[in-house]
């Protein structure tokens, strides 16, 4: 395994907050951070070395990019196909341009998943009406409709029960590729985290339970309220993806616990450090930002246990306002991303608070 040292550059195509917490972790450990991203005023800028405004489509600025990088990973799994491929051509890219190319069309990823005899809801591609009315004799109601690609935080996606949400999911659709999936009865969802090297070594984060408020993760839980089974089920999964994928950093895959037979099914897989691991900076022996660093860099994984039971709480738009609050709590974790203007629902920040009596 061929190590990248501390003192190189690690280039990372994204500059939102993960790309800001990847750069904090790097840092730690002596490295330097290049951030790529077309947005100038992107949170990710104030922690790193170095920066490039430019668009993922900018070849010339993709290439002048790659030059002065030691590796290549992302914060973002939207990135167009080519400039991946680019600069996978220049430089190593951790994790590899395949597990994008997965990850990145929900049939796609559906159809990998399945291959490898992983539980997803039942599924069919549709952009058409007609399309439609087959897909849904395939899945049944309810069922949701969602873009393939592009989507996230539960946009561009409509729930179908009635003919009057059947004219809605055309139209929120617009016309694009689009996947019909059945509605999962759910009685939990859990993000299952591990880290693997290029030798093959995976460290598997202790499962997290996850609640939403308008498709927006709202708290992350540790442990999940989930039985000893099911967990070592979740992170047998995640691993057996992470494998299947030769996968070298940090993956995320959220995963829906049934409410009837407790059976795992993956909801969706995220190639890149997520926010549900957030709690693991504090709450964890090695943060998934360490994590994915060391694993990229080809260092030896660290330990992805607990410290305790973790807590993990969104700061969406005006919550970050209450700053104070959560300074005065000698209990809480209090991160800010540095985002300038509390946009309604937009991520700000988190906080995370342990309680280590539970270790
Ligand atoms: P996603 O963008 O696929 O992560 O979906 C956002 C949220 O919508 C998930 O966290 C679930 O709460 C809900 N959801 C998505 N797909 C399904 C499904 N097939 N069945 C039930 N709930 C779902």
């Amino acid at each position: 395994m061929v190590m990248i040292l501390p003192g190189s550059v690690i280039g990372i195509l994204g500059g939102g907050q993960l790309g800001r917490m990847l750069a904090a972790a790097a840092g730690q450990l002596g490295y330097k951070c290049h951030i790529y991203s077309p947005d100038e005023n992107s949170p990710a800028f104030d922690l790193a070395a170095y920066h490039t405004v430019a668009d993922y489509n900018d070849i010339e600025a993709l290439t002048a990019f790659a030059a002065k990088i030691d590796v290549a990973t992302y914060e973002f799994e939207n990135i167009p196909a080519a400039a991946a491929q680019l600069l996978a051509e220049h430089k190593v890219l951790r994790p590899s341009w395949h597990a994008l190319e997965v990850s990145q069309d929900r049939v796609v990823e559906k159809d990998f998943l399945n291959e490898h005899g992983i539980a997803t809801a039942a599924y069919q591609a549709f952009e058409t009406k007609d399309e439609l009315k087959a897909a849904l004799a395939i899945t049944g109601r309810p069922a949701i409709a969602k873009t393939r690609r592009f989507g996230y935080d539960g946009k561009g996606q409509a729930t179908v029960k009635s003919k009057a949400n059947f004219a809605n999911a055309l139209k929120v659709m617009g016309g694009v590729p689009s996947i019909l999936e059945a509605f999962v009865g759910f009685d939990r969802e859990i993000s299952a985290i591990v880290a693997r090297s290029e030798n093959g070594d995976v460290a598997a984060f202790p499962i997290s339970e996850n609640s939403h408020v308008n498709h927006v993760l709202d708290e992350t839980n540790v442990p999940a309220a989930i039985s000893p089974t099911v967990m070592a089920t979740a992170q047998v999964i995640a691993t057996k993806i992470a494998n299947a994928l030769d996968y070298v950093g940090v993956l995320a895959v959220e995963m829906f616990v049934t409410d009837i037979t407790g059976e795992v099914v993956v909801n969706e897989i995220a190639p890149r450090v997520h926010n549900s691991g957030h709690w693991t900076i504090e709450g964890a022996h090695t943060s998934q930002f360490e994590q994915h660093i060391r694993a990229i860099c080809g260092l030896p994984l660290g330990d992805p246990s607990a410290r305790g039971a973790v807590r993990m709480k969104n700061l969406l738009g005006k919550d970050i306002l209450n700053i104070e609050e959560y300074l005065a709590d000698p209990g809480a974790h209090f991160h800010h991303y540095g985002k300038c203007h509390p946009v309604d629902g937009r991520k700000m920040g988190h906080v995370t608070w342990i309680d280590p009596k539970t270790d």
